[in-house]
Order: C-alpha cells, then sequence, then structure tokens
C-alpha cells in the first residue's frame, strides 16, 4: 500500500473536480433554502443504539454496514450511516418540535459511512444533502419535497433521470400485508439467509436482485391490494398533487428501500447513466420513527440525495456545469518593486470582490504567463519598472490577447468596469 492512498472504498475531492461537489451541495440546498427549511448540523456520530433503533436492527445498514467503536469512556458510537434519525434526535432534543410551528422543517449537508462493498458509485464515505418536515403528515408535503428535489436535479442540467414512487402502508394495513407475505414466501424454495429475512424483514425479499428468486415473486401477494382508505387516498393525493405539479413518475411497487422507519409515501431518483448504483436520491414518509427512538408521535417525511452519484450522473449525461472561474485577474510582477505594487492591487481588486491571484515565488515572465494561463483569469496585469516608472501596468485581455497600458491608480476600477 502506498503511504498517500486514501482507505479503502474512499476518495478525496481535489480541483478542480471538486468545485462540482461544491455547485452539488448548492444546487440541492438552494430549492430548499427557498421553501421554508432551516440549516442543522449534528455530529458525525451518535450513539449507536440511535440507529439501531432508528434505522433497525434487521437492516444492512445496521447489522453488517456500521462502522462501530467503542471509547476510551466505554460509550459505545457509530459513525452516522445516514442523516435522518440523526436530525429527528437533534430535533426533539431542542425541542424544535414543541415551538408551536409545525412542520419543522430542516435541511442538512454531510459525510456519511457504510462498510459496505466498494464499487463504481458505492463508497465506504459518501456526502448527501437532505431534507426533513417534521411532525405533520400532508400529503403536499411529501408533494413538495419530491419536487424541490426535481428542481433541484433540473437546475444542475439533469435530464435523465426518473422518479419511482410507491407506498407502503400505515400500522394499519403494513402488518396484514406482512403477514400475508410471509406466508406466500414460506413456501418458496430459499436459502437459509432469505428464510431468515422472511421473518425479520420479508418485504426486503422483494428487492432480492438475483432472477432466480425474482421468478417465484411474480405471484406474491402485492402490498397494492392490502393498502388500507386512508393510505389509498393518501397516496392518490401525493399522486395528483405532482402530476399537478408537472413532475412526472414512475409507480413502483418493488420499492421498499432499505431502512426500516418508512410509512406511506416512499420514492428513489434513478439515473439511467449509472450503472447498478443508479439511485441518486430516495426518501419517505417515516410517521413511526420518532416513537421508535422514544420520542412523540411526529409524523414525518424526508429524503437524501447523494452527491458523490449526483457528480457521476452529471458526468455521464455530459453536463457541463456552469462554473466561474475561480480566478478572474492574475497580476504578474516583474521586479520588486512591481510585486509590492501588484500585490497591492491584487488586495484591493479582493476587497473589491473580484476573483484575483498573484504570481508567487518570484518565477520569472514565462512561468508565470503559464500560471497565468492555467489560472483561467479573464485579464492578466504584467508590471515591470519601466511601467511603474511611467505609473502604467499592462493590463491583458487573455481571450483577445490584447494589451495595453492602464494608470496604476486606476487598474482596479478598471478591472471592476470589464469584468461587470
Ligand atoms: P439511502 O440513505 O440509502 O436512501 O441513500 C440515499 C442516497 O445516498 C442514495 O440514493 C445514494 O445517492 C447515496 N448513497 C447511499 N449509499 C451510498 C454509498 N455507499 N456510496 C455513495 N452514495 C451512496
Amino acid at each position: 500500500m502506498s503511504t498517500f492512498q486514501a482507505p479503502k472504498g474512499t476518495y478525496d475531492l481535489t480541483p478542480p473536480r471538486s468545485a462540482k461537489f461544491l455547485a452539488v451541495r448548492e444546487a440541492i440546498s438552494a430549492p430548499l433554502r427557498d421553501s421554508g427549511y432551516g440549516y442543522i448540523e449534528t455530529p458525525g456520530f451518535e450513539n449507536v443504539e440511535l440507529f439501531a433503533r432508528g434505522v433497525g436492527e434487521s437492516t444492512d445498514i445496521v447489522t453488517k454496514e456500521m462502522y462501530t467503536l467503542t471509547t476510551k469512556g466505554g460509550d459505545q458510537l457509530a459513525l452516522r450511516p445516514e442523516g435522518t434519525a440523526s436530525v429527528l434526535r437533534a430535533a426533539l432534543e431542542a425541542n424544535l418540535h414543541k415551538a408551536g410551528n409545525l412542520p419543522v422543517k430542516l435541511w442538512y449537508s454531510g459525510s456519511y459511512y457504510r462498510y459496505e462493498r466498494p464499487q463504481a458509485g458505492r463508497y465506504r464515505h459518501f456526502s448527501q444533502v437532505g431534507a426533513e418536515a417534521i411532525g405533520t403528515e400532508d400529503p403536499a408535503l411529501d408533494a413538495e419535497l419530491i419536487i424541490l428535489a426535481d428542481q433541484a436535479y433540473r437546475s444542475l442540467g439533469l435530464r435523465q433521470f426518473r422518479i419511482l414512487l410507491n407506498s407502503l402502508g400505515d400500522k394499519e394495513c403494513r402488518p396484514v400485508y406482512r403477514e400475508a407475505l410471509q406466508s406466500f414466501l414460506r413456501d418458496l424454495d430459499l436459502d437459509e439467509e432469505t428464510r431468515r429475512r422472511i421473518e425479520i424483514n420479508p418485504l426486503r425479499v422483494l428487492d432480492d436482485k438475483r432472477a432466480d428468486v425474482q421468478k417465484q415473486l411474480t405471484d406474491a401477494p402485492k402490498l397494492r391490494d392490502y393498502l388500507c382508505d386512508a393510505c389509498k387516498a393518501y397516496h392518490e393525493e401525493v399522486r395528483a398533487l405532482l402530476t399537478a405539479a408537472g413532475v412526472a413518475f414512475e409507480d413502483d411497487e418493488k420499492l421498499v428501500r432499505g431502512l426500516d422507519y418508512y410509512t406511506r409515501t416512499t420514492f428513489e431518483f434513478v439515473h439511467d447513466g449509472l450503472g447498478s448504483q443508479s439511485a441518486v436520491g430516495g426518501g419517505g414518509r417515516y410517521d413511526g420513527l420518532s416513537e421508535m427512538i422514544g420520542g412523540p408521535e411526529l409524523p414525518s417525511v424526508g429524503w437524501a440525495l447523494g452527491v458523490d452519484r449526483t457528480v457521476l450522473a452529471l458526468e455521464a449525461e455530459g453536463v457541463e456545469l456552469d462554473l466561474p472561474a475561480p480566478t478572474s485577474v492574475y497580476a504578474v510582477p516583474l521586479g520588486e518593486e512591481a510585486r509590492r505594487v501588484l500585490f497591492g492591487v491584487v488586495t484591493e481588486l479582493r476587497r473589491a470582490g473580484i476573483a484575483a491571484d498573484f504570481a508567487f515565488g518570484g518565477r520569472g515572465l514565462k512561468g508565470a504567463m503559464k500560471s497565468a494561463n492555467r489560472s483561467g483569469a479573464r485579464y492578466t496585469l504584467v508590471a515591470g519598472e519601466r511601467d511603474l516608472a511611467e505609473g502604467v501596468v499592462q493590463l491583458k485581455d487573455m481571450e483577445s490577447g490584447e494589451q495595453s497600458a492602464v494608470p496604476l491608480a486606476e487598474a482596479a476600477a478598471e478591472l471592476a468596469k470589464r469584468l461587470g
């Protein structure tokens, strides 16, 4: 192993590609910030019990993928594998739900950790932007979140994504379905592990990717046929609101998702350019989660969008983000006096909000102009002794190649004017 290798399943974000990650986080959070969602930040780790109770003791995330550790003081902690349980825990701790304004709408952005088998689009450290609307049962809230995610992806220029939608029922109808499904599954020819899954979380068997399993599932009882009237009406309303908003979706009965806490609405955003790890984001309603972690009844809904996979999706579609050049003006001094003077101009430009950089390290003209080129700057300022004696600097337009002398005292103002 090389000394300079990031741990397995992880990678570093380095310039210039890292700029895309910032742009994606910005684009996903912008519609949330405009829709009443406040920013929340929680620790990167939590007591392990929060996830065991919240995410579900039968899920792969908790049984196989969690990074757990015991502190020197004996606390059992886990690096967060997802955001929802932490955000709900934090909202309860801060009593946000008692402030009188429901739903409590929150958004977050951060690193998540799962000990998964790494492959393209699946990492052990990844990054999500998420949103949660806590304390209200209203189909318009489910619709709002799906519409905002759709808006975020579209604002980035993504087009080849689809929205899969399902309802998982509630605490009335889901148990009845669960039992019907279990008795169907028990009669099938399945391996030991899948048999165990039938008893713990039968819905997840429907998600099995193996063809021989899928073949046996053709006649499995359908959740749709078991939804109670309240769940059916709720789901129809979500569908109607999405349709009215012009957001296309596909009904997907098999969409159960990997977390235990979902009820009613579940959805996933999949991108067709990503191969097997096609989910760029997902979420749903989790009416029982608050009680599962020891809180009051707080019906809620939320989603998390994967930043890494969204960047991969942009690259798969060939979308070029309209990223502003990191540097607008690059200053190249020739000689000690020019260094001092141009350094001052760069400082002035920066204070005026113009992105400027400087040829550090006292290189010659040729090397410094190469750096100016690489920086992507639209303008270069060059000054030598003779220019200073005349009270001017040379201003070069890097696009047209035109160069003209500008009075030193007016250089910053002239650049501000040209850069609009
Ligand atoms: P989940 O919490 O599993 O619903 O994941 C929500 C989103 O996070 C997914 O749609 C992915 O975009 C992203 N995601 C989840 N797990 C990983 C992973 N191991 N590597 C990269 N992205 C992930």
